[in-house]
């Protein structure tokens, strides 16, 4: 058999597909935004972010970043993946009424590209990123409170302390088993957890 023919056969040989290939889930499919240039456009967002421009190269390679919002986080608000200068944002971002979280973040993430490219290092929020936002003038805030992405309104599961009634939230099914956790705050004696009715946190 020629290499040709072999290669033909097993493409088409139902054997080879005997592990069903999962169709991605549709949700995970990142909706391309365009460069951080269109988007500060379409955002109105030029000017605040024009005030790092005296900041020179990391600006410049920010502009030239891909967006894109993703559903696929649960409660992270916004990514930046340096070296391949992309942004990602968690799509609820771009629900109407949610412009401020939106830009917020969405600068947020612009200065981990620039401080980044500026001061060559991964400055994560210290003082190289705090300076960008500073710039920006923006608060140089690492994690803000946001709401419809806490871990409480994107619960798929929650657990309740009998006894203090404080909630564990999951954002995604649990490997452990209810009977083997406890309250931290009460202890395994007196912390016992009940399921709270699934979905009952989502807003
Ligand atoms: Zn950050
Ligand atoms: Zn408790």
């Amino acid at each position: 058999m020629t290499l040709r023919n072999y290669r033909r056969r097993t493409r088409n040989d139902p054997g080879q597909l005997a592990l069903p290939l999962e169709a991605p889930p549709v949700h995970s499919a990142p909706r391309k935004l365009g460069t951080v240039a269109a988007v500060v456009l379409a955002w109105g967002l030029s000017d605040r972010l024009a005030r790092a421009e005296k900041i020179g190269r990391g600006y410049d390679e920010c502009l030239g970043a891909r967006v894109t919002s993703s559903r696929r986080a649960k409660v992270s608000a916004g990514v930046a993946y340096i070296a391949e200068r992309r942004i990602v944002l968690n799509a609820a971002l771009l629900t109407p009424g949610h412009e401020a979280d939106r830009d917020a973040t969405f600068l947020h993430e612009c200065a981990h590209i620039i401080a980044d490219v500026r001061y060559q290092r991964n400055c994560r929020h210290g003082a190289g990123w705090r300076r960008v936002m500073e710039t920006l003038g923006e608060p140089a805030v690492a994690h803000h409170a946001i709401d419809y992405l806490s871990h409480a309104a994107n619960a798929v599961l929650t657990w309740v302390c009998v006894r203090c009634g404080g909630e564990y939230h999951f954002v995604r099914r649990p490997r452990r088993q209810i009977d083997e956790c406890h309250c931290r705050r009460c202890g395994p004696k007196l912390g016992r957890l009940a399921v709270r009715t699934p979905f009952a946190t989502k807003r």
